[in-house]
Order: structure tokens, then C-alpha cells, then sequence
């Protein structure tokens, strides 16, 4: 599976600590993120990740973009809903893709542990039906 990875400033550590938290199954998949956040996980985890631009230089439109081909499988945002964001046209762009196409979408981390362990019982697998992709 593809799973992107995103956190605002202010939630970058709690993304850290998810993301070592459940390296054992994220390892088991393809790995994406927006630049810093990317940046921050292949530091604190060694963990591949494929880094698309910061979120507010275009990275949240570029996995909005990957959702639109249907080359993502499953996002994973900690947002922050204290702290106004610059790109926040984006954010909520890449949110209501995620709506369009049915993309398993967490924006906290009590959701996001709950995706994982959904993933891991192969709840998600319905995103390999009819596998298209490169
Ligand atoms: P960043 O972008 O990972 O480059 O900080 C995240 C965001 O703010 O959308």
C-alpha cells in the first residue's frame, strides 16, 4: 500500500512517536510525505519515505494529486486545529479528495492507530482489487 504522511509544525513530534509506535507494519508499505515531515521521519526512524515538496510549497497538492490517479492508498494527517495554516486551502482540498475517492483518511492519531490496526487485519486490502498501478 501507499501511505502518505503529513503533520503540521506543531504535531510533527506526535507523528514521530506514532510512526515508531507502528514501524513494524509501516514498514511493510510504500511511504510518502510532505517535505519536512518526510524529512523528520527518515530521521527519526530510518524508515524509506519518498518526500514530495513541503506542505505549504504544494506537497499536500501533490498527494492530492497521487489520490486524483489513484496511486494513494491510505493518508495519514495530524493536523493541527489551533494554529492557522497558510496553505489551508490545501489542506482542505486533500481532505475532500480523500472524500471523493473513498481514501481511508486520519486526522488525529487516535484515528490513525485505529487505520493501522485495520490495515494490519487487512481491512484496506480492497484497495488491491483490480490492482492498476506501477
Ligand atoms: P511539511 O508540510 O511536512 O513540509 O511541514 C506539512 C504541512 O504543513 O502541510
Amino acid at each position: 500500500m501507499k501511505i502518505a504522511l503529513i503533520a503540521h509544525d506543531r504535531k510533527k513530534d506526535d507523528l514521530i512517536q506514532f510512526v515508531t509506535a507502528y514501524q513494524p507494519i509501516l514498514a511493510q508499505h510504500t511511504l510518502y510525505a510532505t517535505g519536512t515531515t518526510g524529512q523528520r521521519v527518515i530521521d527519526g526512524t530510518g524508515l524509506p519515505v519518498i518526500r514530495f515538496q513541503s506542505g505549504p510549497l504544494g506537497g499536500d497538492q501533490q498527494i492530492g494529486a497521487m489520490i486524483a490517479q489513484n496511486q494513494m492508498d491510505m493518508v495519514i494527517f495530524f493536523r493541527d486545529p489551533l494554529t492557522a495554516q497558510p496553505h489551508e486551502p490545501d489542506v482542505t482540498a486533500l481532505i475532500r479528495l480523500c472524500d471523493v475517492y473513498g481514501i481511508p483518511l486520519a486526522t488525529n492519531m487516535g484515528t490513525a492507530e485505529v487505520l493501522l490496526k485495520g490495515l494490519e487485519e487487512g481491512f484496506v486490502d480492497w484497495r488491491l482489487i483490480g490492482e492498476r498501478r506501477g
